[in-house]
């Protein structure tokens, strides 16, 4: 899903519109950014992250969800496990916005 924009925490900054590598977004003046071009939309998350308020909310694709599988690759070691959850925490923080 392309990224929505939640209007009452936008502060119209323009971050996210200087961020996007592919101009999904487009100025629109004293209103917050248009998503203009949805399907220009890579998933990179940059809007989110780099937004100051919050602002962003991003559905990230079922296949950007898949970790390697312990059946496939063995359990992880402490540190691979802790970077898993690390990068689930993250995903959640993305689809969940507090
Ligand atoms: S970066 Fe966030 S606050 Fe700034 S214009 Fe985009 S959505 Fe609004
Ligand atoms: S996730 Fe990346 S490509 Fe998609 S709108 Fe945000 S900055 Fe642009």
């Amino acid at each position: 899903m392309p990224p929505v924009i939640d209007e009452e925490r936008c502060t119209l900054c323009g971050t996210c519109y200087d961020r996007c590598p592919t101009d999904v977004f487009t100025p629109a003046g004293d209103e917050p950014p248009c998503v203009a071009y949805p399907e220009e939309c890579w998933h990179c998350a940059a809007c989110v992250i780099d937004c100051p308020a919050e602002a962003v909310v991003l559905d990230l694709p079922l296949q950007m969800h898949i970790v390697p599988s312990p059946a496939l690759y063995g359990p992880p070691g402490p540190e691979e496990a802790d970077a898993l959850r690390q990068a689930a925490a993250f995903s959640r923080s993305i689809v969940e916005p507090s």
